[in-house]
């Protein structure tokens, strides 16, 4: 691990252009051909093979070129008409919480609240008496019951030990009557500010505990120790190869992970790039040392993770003007004012970047207005994570203030069919609004918020371009003037997604010099029918020029 300073930074950089040269007389370690390449470079966006020497792209152009540098020890990749890009990276995804969704109980796609009690009688089953269950991705939008679970369907399904189910949204929480009585939540506590329990119409928690009111339920979950952080780690890292993330910005990561992953990285064990932004309230040794990188460039932390607001399906969403379905509610900001404050400019000072996740109207520009506060400019590359709603005065501040909107494709399209009810028409106007905001000059990275969403680039780069559901399905109103042209959705997870980090210089394109993190597609995602997007899979995922990813046959 080394501490990464701005002299480091130029360094390193004045190092990677000297070697560019250079680099094309040098032999290819590896040579791809044989399926478009689409480079990401506006001025030569597609090429006919690219060749690889010591991780980083030695050539990029004609078939004949690379094979000049061709040796015997040169492996040949016949891409049989995949396709190429630069490396797909999740600007926006919670790697413990991925890892954790495959190794505990998933509620995702359950249609009812009958379905998704029935899963965790099945697993609870399964598991040793006492063992606590940890389910993850249930959603009641949709459900025929018209309400979120509560703690008497999970009493019946799995008695005798301790439920934990997560939302789909990770703004809120159900838990059984073990839990509550554990907690000693009854109908004689109180909201805490910024969070919400959910009540009978006799005032007795549900079991539903909203924002900050979680924290009166989750101190009780199952320790996170080291080896359960490094198995959820290590399960995410495959997924997100095989998806052909060759990246990842890990948005809230625990300080302990940061150690976990500078020591697996050391041991050849964290075969994405991750980047960290660390969760405000671990992030001490970050504010006091400043940002920090693995001798190889594996792991890179250099950002904090602030929250401003909740979420719009839990009404947790900080609005202007209240809720168009529930008048007396406009959300909830989640972090007082003056905490956001001190933290930024302790940020600042450290030459940290700043991702404060904000929804709602009315969160986006306290930020907004609270990061012009602390001095932050284009430099600082201060990001708004979600940026789901933002008004239209607010959207050209986003260039003004150099604030990069890190957004979630697939929210839009998970979200087309409550949201409407929720902001009402004029509101939906200024909703999920990447093109606005991209042509009012703000840089838009993106995302997949998993394992809020499934997590997968196919599925993002469809809701970018299509803004319809995956049966292609889209209201009325549904502003499909937002969607993005296919080459600028490609950017949203190459380029924007290395400025997000810094890394411009050595990721984000197909261009000599930088580092070979690459992802084929078994289709071009630039040609095929809309309809197909969705159906893409990766084939190769390749990380400073090694394959992470390698499908079955390919
Ligand atoms: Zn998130």
């Amino acid at each position: 691990m080394r501490r990464l300073t701005r002299a480091g930074l130029a360094a390193g950089l004045a190092a990677t252009l000297a070697g560019a040269g250079a680099a094309a007389a040098e032999p290819a370690d590896l040579i791809l051909w044989g399926g478009p390449i689409w480079t990401g470079v506006d001025a030569h966006p597609k090429a006919q093979a690219v060749a690889i020497s010591h991780g980083r792209i030695a050539y990029v152009g004609t078939r004949a070129g690379a094979a000049r540098l061709r040796t015997a020890r040169t492996e040949l990749l016949d891409l049989h008409g995949a396709a190429l890009f630069p490396g797909f990276t999740d600007s926006h995804a919670h790697l413990d919480g991925i890892g954790e969704r495959e190794l505990t109980l998933n509620l995702e796609g359950a249609k009812s609240a009958a379905e998704a009690t029935e899963r965790l009688r099945a697993y609870a089953a399964a598991l040793p008496p006492g063992e606590p269950v940890i389910g993850l991705g249930w959603i009641e939008t949709g459900w025929p019951e018209h309400r979120f679970l509560q703690a008497s369907d999970l009493d019946a399904a799995a008695p005798g030990r301790r439920v934990f189910l997560e939302r789909a949204d990770g703004h809120a929480v159900v838990v059984n009557s073990a839990v509550l009585a554990a907690a000693k939540v009854d109908a004689t506590t109180h909201d805490p500010p910024g969070g919400h329990i959910e009540r009978d119409a006799q005032g007795r928690p549900t079991g539903l505990f909203v924002d900050n009111a979680k924290g009166l339920v989750d101190r009780l979950r199952p320790a996170t120790d080291e080896t359960w952080l490094r198995r959820r780690l290590q399960a995410a890292f495959k997924v997100e190869a095989r998806y052909g993330w060759t990246g990842a910005h890990f948005m809230s990561t625990p300080w302990a992970a940061v150690a976990l992953m500078e020591r697996m990285d050391r041991e050849g064990a964290v075969p994405i790039r991750v980047y960290d932004a660390v969760i405000a309230h671990d992030a001490g040794p970050l504010l006091k040392d400043g940002p920090r990188q693995t001798a190889d460039g594996r792991v890179t932390t250099r950002a904090i993770k602030a929250f401003a607001d909740g979420a719009l399906g839990s009404r947790g969403a900080a609005l202007l003007a209240p809720y168009s379905d529930a008048p007396g509610s406009t959300g909830l900001l989640v972090t007082p004012p003056d905490q956001l404050a001190a933290l930024y400019a302790k940020a600042r000072a450290a030459g940290l970047q700043v991702a404060t996740h904000a929804i709602g109207d009315r969160a986006v520009r306290e930020v907004l207005d609270l990061y012009a506060a602390a001095g932050a400019g284009p430099a600082d590359r201060w990001r708004i994570e979600h940026a789901q709603n933002v008004t239209w005065e607010d959207q050209p501040r986003f260039a003004k203030l150099g604030v990069i909107a890190s957004m979630q494709p697939s929210h839009a399209i998970s979200d087309l069919h409550f949201v409407p009810a929720r902001l009402g028409s004029a509101r939906l106007t200024y909703a999920y609004p990447w093109k606005s905001l991209r042509d009012r000059g703000a840089v838009v990275a993106g995302g997949s918020d998993a394992p809020v969403e499934r997590g997968d680039p196919a599925i993002e780069f469809y809701a970018a371009v299509a803004r319809k559901d995956l049966k292609g399905f889209s209201n009325a109103d549904w502003h499909r003037e937002q969607r993005l042209s296919r080459a600028e959705a490609l950017k949203l997870f190459t380029s924007a997604a290395a400025y997000a980090r810094f890394a411009e210089t050595e990721l984000g394109t197909i261009e000599v010099g930088k580092r070979a993190d690459l992802t084929a597609f078994d289709r071009d995602l630039m040609t095929v029918p809309e309809a197909e997007l969705p159906k893409a899979k990766a084939v190769l995922t390749l990380v400073d020029g090694q394959a992470v990813f390698r499908a079955p046959g390919f």
